[in-house]
């Protein structure tokens, strides 16, 4: 049994209630670990000891703060194999995946912001002989960081770090669903010789830990990724206190595809926005819209293409399909598939529960799902199911095209494929989605803004604005005739 800690005031504690959470290997179906079951007094513990830290880290010159966050990122370089391990024991994903990506990201994700701290500077506007005005970008003080279970250790980095490099000090909470490599992190920041205090680490449920979290009255700001229903609760609870808030949130992502774009590209790109991660990610391209006069031949070329794909168990190098994150979700996208056909769909291929041989006979396995003759307004085209799952629509003119894509409550991502780049740039306009990728999909660069529209989330991550969010600027005005 791996049992985890709490990391509060630079020590790995128990949970003050004794009590813990069963910790599941989604591709086993097995308790493997337990979980702290934080609540208010773990939280109300691990606040005392951010604003105690506060002092010193946020006034610690940037370049010494750089140097720890810096080494931290070493370490997870370091320890990338044994990081990619956990992450796939804990979250079902294949481990060549978490080696690729999620380890590598997170490493990139502290050494971004690490060294980015070292280029922020202050805008000055100045009235000519009258006075000059200077934005003081102070840190927030402590603030809140809530994560999911997609991508663990990528996704709680992407928000701690700039954090940290900003000045403040963090109470954050992974989802119970994956701890292991936050936990595994706490330790590498004690190797790192981040001071006590500067993060903590708290374990639990989103309705206890969590919710002590966004309740704190000594929390300043909330910056949440997760569900589009659990971001309604979090902002309501926390505008009426005046937090500042950052919603990262669901998505429903059309994939566009025009009859002049590059074909095989396309077709090798659709199939990793749809299934990579099982199609747990809030990127990925889970509505594909394809132009009629190449609907035929990319729905037989992805559909077959689909049925080569082998789920297997995801501690095998070889694997690129895993397990889904839990039983719970496994059902919640098998019922998808279930409605999609009461709606009228046509299953091309997949939609069962795959029983792996051996040691993962009872894990959370489900078929790489292809669905067809289904319209927008239906709920499988406007829901976010979160799976291996993916519909494919006709379209015959751009103002058709734009329609479909359009037609749900989410906007975070959308990825569009034509050689015309004057209708690249044309449709991308009319998009309601804050991130488009034309002749690609999830091609990342940590400076540009990251978030969605709509249902999708309310600010934007990444680059500057990341550290725009962590700090509160002040504008201090000197009269120049004094
Ligand atoms: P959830 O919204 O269920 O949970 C996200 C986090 O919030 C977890 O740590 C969860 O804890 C916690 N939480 C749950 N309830 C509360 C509460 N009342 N107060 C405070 N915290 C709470 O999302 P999932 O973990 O299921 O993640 C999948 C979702 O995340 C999908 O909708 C996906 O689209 C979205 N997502 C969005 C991204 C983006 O950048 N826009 C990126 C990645 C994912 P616990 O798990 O312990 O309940």
């Amino acid at each position: 049994m791996k049992v985890i800690a709490n990391y509060i005031h630079g020590e790995l504690l128990a949970p003050e209630s004794g009590k813990y959470i069963d910790n599941v290997n989604p591709s086993t179906g097995e308790v493997y670990g337990k979980i702290p079951a934080s609540n208010a007094f773990d939280v109300d513990r691990a606040v005392a000891a951010a604003k105690s830290a506060f002092a010193a880290w946020s006034t610690l010159p940037a370049a010494e703060r750089s140097g720890i966050l810096v080494r931290i990122a070493d370490l997870i370089g370091e320890h990338r194999a044994m990081l990619a391990e956990a992450e796939a024991i804990d979250n079902g994903k294949p481990v060549s995946l978490a080696m690729q990506m999620d380890i590598p990201r997170a490493e990139d994700n502290m050494r971004f912001f690490g060294t980015a701290i070292l280029h922020w500077s202050s805008e000055a506007h100045i009235m000519e002989e009258r006075a000059i005005n200077y934005t003081n970008r102070k840190p927030i003080g402590v603030v809140g960081c809530i994560s999911p279970w997609n991508l663990p250790l990528y996704l709680f980095t992407w928000k701690i770090a700039p954090a940290l490099a900003a000045g403040n000090c963090v109470v954050a909470k992974p989802s119970e669903l994956t701890p292991m490599t936050a936990f595994l992190f706490s330790k590498i920041c004690i190797e790192a010789g981040l001071p006590a205090g500067v993060l903590n680490i708290v374990h639990g449920l989103g309705s206890e830990a969590g919710d002590a979290i966004v309740n704190h009255s000594g929390i300043k700001a909330i910056s949440f990724t997760g569900g589009t229903i659990t971001g309604a609760r979090i902002a309501s609870v926390a505008a009426p206190k005046f937090k500042k808030l950052s919603l990262e949130l669901g998505g429903k992502n059309p994939f566009i595809v025009f009859d002049d774009c590059n074909f095989e590209k396309m077709l090798r790109t659709a199939l990793r926005a749809a299934f990579t991660n099982q199609g747990q990610i809030c990127l990925c391209g889970s509505r594909v819209l394809v132009q009629r006069g190449i609907f035929d031949r990319f729905v037989e070329a992805f559909v077959k293409k689909v049925s080569e794909m082998k789920v297997g168990d995801p501690m095998l190098e070889s694997t690129k399909t895993g397990a889904v994150v839990s039983e719970a979700h496994m059902q919640k996208v098998l019922s998808y598939i279930e409605l999609a056909q009461t709606e009228g769909g046509t299953v091309l291929c997949g939609g069962k529960r795959v029983i792996v041989d051996g040691a993962c006979a009872n894990g959370f396995f489900i078929e790489p799902t292809v669905i067809v003759g289904l319209g927008p307004d239906c709920r499988t085209n406007r829901e976010e199911i979160f799976g291996p799952v993916v519909t494919i629509q006709s379209f015959e003119t751009e103002e058709e095209a734009l329609a479909l894509a359009n037609a749900t409550e989410y906007g975070l991502a959308a990825s569009l494929w034509t050689a015309d780049v004057t209708r690249a740039h044309r449709f991308s306009a009319s998009l309601e989605s804050g991130i488009v990728w034309v002749n690609t999909w999830l091609l990342r660069d940590l400076r540009t803004p990251f978030g969605g529209v709509k249902h999708s989330g309310v600010g934007r991550e990444g680059g500057w604005e990341a550290l725009r969010f962590f700090t509160e600027p002040q504008n201090v005005c000197i009269d120049l005739t004094a």
